[in-house]
């Protein structure tokens, strides 16, 4: 007797018609979008839609493919927030001067319809060689600035506990780094991963490492998703939850207000809540700053400062993220006016 193997991640525009969630006309007219785009969708990502429609399910719209992604806006670009201007090694990215991504794969579990690297990811984004991971290493290692290496790519969560295990190593044994940190979206969409092996490559002696979720609705919370965090959290590792802001996903007060409420619930720290990046074929997920700044502003007055992330924006260019959110001060010098949360203004004393 042979045993069920676990079902698959889908790949293809065939996995998913296969699987029943894409009917046979629509993919056919998906060609184009799927030679441009990777797909990949986990089971648990297919188990968190309540329906398969994008229009219709925060969930599916982040993972199924449309074929509104075949429109190019003139606004987009190719590497929206310039990786590519700071990269003096393959692998790092380079842009602040205390720290720097470290891209040792351009996996990922999924493949999100409005990532910002969209053109740099995919299942034939292969890892960094054992050399050009050894170079990426000595780039931190001469450079002692450096205090704080973001392993992202692709998907750290990705690499074998093996590989994950000896780039933690090798960080921790670099006297100036004093914090690892990892983005990833394997917590919520491919849970079980997050195994003994894989929580234990993460347990350094000296470093502090940091675990940052990528989650953008509280439907993608499910149970494993939850027991993973809890691994996570119960080796004593803080998590930090980055969020992206998107039209038909997360474009509202609610939407915002359960998942913020979810995240510090199971210990996360919403970290960033980020203005969707000018990727290519994106278009139907931007919202614009003002709304952005709306939803902000009305959150301020309901949650918890735990629940608050700060609102930030990618400068297309590669020119650095900056805080976009609503601002509550008016005016200048001793005329200042601060405004509460339900909108009602204040004045501020001078300094005597
Ligand atoms: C986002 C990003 C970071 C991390 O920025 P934080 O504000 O510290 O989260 C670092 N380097 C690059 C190139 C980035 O894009
Ligand atoms: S997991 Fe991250 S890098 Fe990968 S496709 Fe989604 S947004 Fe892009």
């Amino acid at each position: 007797m042979t045993a069920a193997s676990p079902p698959a991640t889908l790949r293809s525009l065939d996995d998913l018609v296969a699987a029943g969630v894409l009917d046979g006309a629509r993919a056919a007219s998906l060609g184009g979008v799927a030679a441009d785009f990777a797909i990949g969708v986990t089971p648990q990502v297919l188990a968190a839609m309540t329906t398969r429609d994008p229009a219709d399910d925060p969930v599916a719209r982040q993972y199924l493919p449309t074929l509104e992604e075949a429109t190019t806006a003139p606004e987009e670009l190719h590497d929206p927030i310039g990786d590519h201007v700071h990269s003096p090694v393959k692998g790092i990215v380079h842009r602040y001067p205390d720290r720097v991504l470290l891209k040792a794969l351009h996996a990922c579990p999924v493949y999100c319809r409005f990532c910002f690297r969209r053109e740099q990811v995919g299942p034939g984004g292969e890892a960094l060689t054992p050399a050009e991971t050894a170079a990426a290493l000595d780039y931190v290692r001469q450079r002692p600035a450096i205090s704080e290496v973001i392993l992202t790519g692709g998907d750290p969560l990705m690499l074998s506990p093996r590989r994950l295990a000896a780039i933690v190593a090798a960080l921790d044994a670099i006297p100036h780094v004093d914090v690892v940190r990892l983005h990833s979206r394997v917590p919520v969409t491919d849970s079980g991963r997050i195994d003994t092996a894989l929580v234990d490559a993460l347990r350094a002696s000296r470093v502090a490492v940091y675990v940052a979720i990528h989650c953008n609705h509280a439907n993608e919370l499910d149970q494993p998703a939850i027991a993973a965090l809890r691994r996570l959290s119960d080796a004593g590792i803080p998590l930090l939850a980055q969020t992206v802001l998107l039209r038909g996903v997360n474009d509202s007060v609610a939407a915002l207000e359960s998942l913020f409420r979810a995240l510090v619930r199971h210990r996360v720290k919403p970290y960033y809540l980020h203005h969707p990046d000018l990727a290519r074929g994106t278009g139907h997920f931007r919202v614009s700053i003002a709304e952005g700044q709306a939803l902000v502003r009305a959150l301020r007055g309901r949650l918890s400062g735990l629940a608050q992330p700060t609102y930030v924006l990618d400068i297309p260019g590669g020119f650095g993220k900056v805080p976009v959110g609503p601002s509550w001060i008016e005016g200048e010098g001793d005329a200042l006016v601060v405004r509460d949360p339900a909108g009602n203004p204040h004045p501020y004393p001078p300094r005597p």
